[in-house]
C-alpha cells in the first residue's frame, strides 16, 4: 500500500488532473487515454481489485461512475462511454488499486473491444452447471 500510486494521487503527494471527489472516492484523467477526457474512479480506501474491495466502497465508486459517466459524456461532446474494469493481471490489471474506467467514445475512433466467438455445441450449458454450482 506504501508505494501505491493511486493511494498517492488521493493523498496528493502525486500529482494528477482531479475531475471529482468525495468522502469515499477520487476520480482523475487517466494519463495514457484511449480518448481525451478517459477517467478513472477509484475509492479512497485501498481495495485491489473487485474481489476484495467492501461494499459501501463499490457502491460510492459505482454510484460515482454513473453520474460522472453522463457529465463526461457531455463535457467531451461523445457519441458513447464504455466503463471498463480490470481485475488480476491477466484480466490486463497493471495498477493494483481498484479503478474503474469510464472512456469516451467517438464515431470512427478506432478502439476495438474484445473479440467474440460463438459457444461449441454443449458449453454453454456446462460453463452455465459451474456458475450456478458456486452459487449454491
Ligand atoms: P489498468 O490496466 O486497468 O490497471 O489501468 C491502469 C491505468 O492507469 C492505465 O490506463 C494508465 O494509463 C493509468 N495510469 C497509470 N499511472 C497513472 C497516473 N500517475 N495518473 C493517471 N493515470 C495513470
Ligand atoms: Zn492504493
Amino acid at each position: 500500500m506504501g508505494e501505491c500510486i493511486f493511494c498517492k494521487i488521493v493523498a496528493g503527494e502525486l500529482s494528477s488532473f482531479k475531475v471529482y471527489e468525495d468522502d469515499e472516492t477520487f476520480a482523475f484523467l487517466d494519463i495514457r487515454p484511449v480518448n481525451p477526457g478517459h477517467t478513472l474512479v477509484v475509492p479512497k480506501h485501498h481495495s485491489v481489485n473487485i474481489f476484495d474491495v467492501g461494499a459501501e466502497d463499490w457502491t460510492a465508486v459505482i454510484k460515482v461512475v454513473r453520474s460522472l459517466s453522463a457529465v463526461i459524456e457531455r463535457a467531451t461532446e461523445a457519441d458513447g462511454i464504455n466503463i471498463n474494469m480490470n481485475n488480476r493481471e491477466h484480466a490486463g490489471q497493471v495498477v493494483d488499486h481498484l479503478h474503474v474506467h469510464i472512456i469516451p467514445r467517438f464515431k470512427g475512433d478506432g478502439f476495438k473491444l474484445w473479440h467474440q466467438t460463438p459457444y461449441k455445441e454443449g458449453e454453454a450449458v456446462k460453463v452455465q452447471k459451474k456458475i450456478k454450482a458456486q452459487l449454491s
